[in-house]
């Protein structure tokens, strides 16, 4: 099979991680005889020194032209004065609505291996943990109407949600709770929030075409103190966009280690932007102290999810399993009697395992 893949190292520690996952790629190319064809583009700092704005237009037409788009990080120091419509991150919120990626998945994942980076007690997360933020991504409060008063000392954001919205998002995490243990939770404000209420008949209106799937209801406040409370009680989560925000982020600090996390945005043909949840990690960038691996699980989640080869993702997942179970370690999960590697060496030894 052939694999067009659109690539966006972008800044700070984006080019050595992205680095490796090609090195994992090219492995999985070989051992299940895929053609990789590779495009390089520029967003955020990179581009706005190249060419001056953060999401060039060939950016966006690059991508749209592409299967699956991998990117590494934006952002940094050097950008942080600038304002508005030229900082970095613009880049972001421009790929995300200009490919209509409106599904964010967020799996946050405990490592048996990495118990330890775990900021709970051992007693709630016996057994592991394995659960799915699925955020809507390009609607409510952050895309609704804003503004102030003309004096600038009173201002409003809006949330707004259409029932299609709404259903094109929850149907998507449907579909994912029925290839997890089919257990979904909606998240949700609807003793407060008309467009919760809204959310909440969608969420109940579709549960009749899942029967196998259990359907509960959290409200956010609730649900933001039982991810820390009773963590493993959750499998699939739906949520609007910004509890969604708020929510994957508390859900991925549960597992302590922010290098190991991948994510997906999504739309609903095959088409997906991948990225590591971590942001652009200046401190370390060009040293090889980066932690490659939530962009290599980038990778594992772009097979399985736009281009359906289950199997190739399961190799990457268990590539890392191994290392990780040899005790390989870069130094954001370093811990006693481990061994210490650099960015290159892990994705080294991952693409080794492949
Ligand atoms: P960050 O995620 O870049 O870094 C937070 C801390 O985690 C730092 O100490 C960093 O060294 C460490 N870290 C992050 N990723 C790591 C990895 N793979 N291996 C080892 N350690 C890692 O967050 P920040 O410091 O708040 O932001 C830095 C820049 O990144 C900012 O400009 C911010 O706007 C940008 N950012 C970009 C994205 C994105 O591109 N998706 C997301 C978040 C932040």
């Amino acid at each position: 099979m052939k694999l067009r893949i659109a690539l966006i190292p972008g800044d700070g520690i984006g080019p050595d991680i992205v680095a490796e996952a090609l090195k994992v790629m090219g492995a999985v190319g070989t051992k299940f005889g895929h053609k990789l064809d590779f495009s390089f583009y520029l967003a955020g700092g990179a581009a706005i020194d190249s060419v001056g704005v953060p999401l060039p237009e060939s950016t966006l037409l690059g991508c749209q032209d592409a299967e699956a788009v991998l990117l590494g990080a934006v952002g940094g120091p050097k950008w942080d004065h600038l304002g508005g419509e030229m900082r970095p991150e613009k880049a972001l919120l421009g790929l995300r609505g200009g490919l209509g990626l409106f599904c964010n998945l967020r799996p946050a994942i405990l490592y048996p291996q990495l118990a330890d980076a775990c900021p709970l007690k051992s007693s709630l997360i016996e057994g592991g943990l394995d659960l799915m933020v699925v955020r809507e991504l390009t609607g409510g409060i952050y895309f609704g109407k804003r503004g102030r008063n003309e004096a600038g000392d009173a201002a409003f954001d809006t949330m707004a949600y259409t029932t299609a919205e709404v259903e094109r998002i929850v149907r998507m995490a449907f579909d994912i709770a029925m290839k997890r243990n089919k257990h979904l939770t909606s998240i949700d404000k609807a003793n407060i929030l008309e467009t919760s209420r809204l959310w909440r008949s969608v969420v109940n209106r579709l549960a009749a075409d899942y029967p196998e799937v259990v359907v509960d209801h959290q409200y956010v406040d609730n649900a933001a103190m039982q991810l820390v409370r009773k963590p493993r009680q959750f499998d699939v989560i739906v949520t609007e966009n910004m509890f969604g925000d708020i929510l994957s982020d508390e859900a991925s600090q549960i597992t302590g280690s922010i290098g190991m996390l991948p994510s997906a945005s999504l739309r609903s043909d095959s088409f997906g932007m991948y990225e590591p949840i971590h942001g652009s990690a200046p401190d370390i960038a060009g040293q090889d102290k980066a932690n490659p691996i939530a962009t290599i699980l980038s990778v594992a989640m772009m097979l399985r999810y736009t281009f359906r080869l289950a199997s190739e993702a399961d190799a990457i997942e268990s590539a890392v399993g191994r290392v990780l179970d040899a005790g390989w370690r870069t130094g954001d999960i370093m811990s006693e009697g481990m061994r210490l590697v650099g960015t290159k060496e892990m994705g080294t030894l991952i693409a080794q395992q492949i």
